[in-house]
């Protein structure tokens, strides 16, 4: 049987990119229908038959979303501004947060840096996150861009970030006529309810990026303290000494995340930022 990865979702028609690069027009076969429907971004099994193909299974995910539906995400690229709207560490570290929880690596893109004069704190803060171990692109005009569109090789990109920070001005500038939709609110009949888009990837260098953005709501509510801890990247590999295996960093008695944060090997900034929302989560304020 042949493999490949659907690329677009039309009603219950699937386009499935192949292993030699041909583009086919599926189904999927009754099985799945009922159990589990293929998402955009599933790697599956096709076979031939007289009158179409059919997709017969799904391999295994890695993760999926719901919002846009997209399987085996690499990575969400989140693009903020450093100024107009103004660069917010809470903001990229809740986004940091929820893209982890989510099981995708988060990349940051910061734009506009054309703006921002050479003694402006946003080095420092970049500085942070590139010492932590984030990926962190700059652009702006003039700037040059290779390494940023480096990053979609071979992954499947999804974006994110705040509206204004030039999200679709970024893609259009590696791919033009590229056209991001932000989440459609239907109007029709006057119920204003959500449309739910079908999501499509786009070849951007030599990887796949979704057409929707995704993590456009910052939804931390169902969320155990003890996920959202572990999630965490920066907080991995030293958690691994905290005396309490279910150590939650904030009042435990040998945490070595919270010692991690004193001699500096943990970002204080990321650190407090996490303090913050479980205070917030704690009060049920956990929508943003
Ligand atoms: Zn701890």
């Amino acid at each position: 049987m042949e493999k490949g990865t659907i690329i677009k979702n039309i009603s219950n028609q699937y386009v499935v990119l192949m292993e030699n690069g041909d583009e086919r027009l599926c189904v999927a076969m009754g099985k799945l229908r009922q159990d589990r429907k293929p998402l955009v971004g599933d790697y599956v099994q096709v076979e031939k038959f007289e009158h179409q193909d059919g997709i017969q299974k799904i391999e295994e995910r890695k993760n999926y979303l719901l919002r846009p539906a997209i399987a085996n995400v690499d990575q969400a690229l989140i693009v903020m501004s450093s100024k107009d709207p103004d660069f917010s560490t809470v903001l990229v570290d809740r986004l940091i947060f929820l893209i982890s929880l989510a099981n995708i690596t988060p990349v940051l893109c910061v734009s506009k840096m054309d703006l921002v004069s050479d003694d402006d704190p946003i080095h420092e803060a970049i500085n942070d996150y590139r010492k932590s171990g984030y990926e962190v692109y700059v652009s702006g005009t003039d700037f040059d861009e290779e390494a940023l569109i480096a990053c979609f090789n071979h992954k499947i990109t999804v974006l994110t970030g705040q509206s204004g920070a030039g999200k679709s001005s970024l893609l259009n500038r590696i791919n033009p006529g590229f056209e991001l939709h932000t989440q459609a609110i239907s109007k029709a009949l006057g119920r204003g309810k959500h449309t739910t888009r079908h999501c499509q990837l786009y070849p951007i260098g030599q990887g796949w990026v979704a057409d929707t953005p995704g993590f456009s709501s910052l939804d931390f509510s169902r969320l155990e303290l003890s996920d959202l801890a572990k999630a965490i990247p920066d907080f991995k590999e030293v958690s691994a000494k905290c005396r309490f295996r279910d150590c939650v960093h904030l009042n435990e008695p040998d945490c070595a995340v919270k010692q991690g944060v004193e001699n500096k090997e943990v970002s204080a900034i990321r650190y407090q930022n996490y303090v913050d929302l479980t205070n917030l989560i704690k009060q049920n304020k956990t929508k943003f």
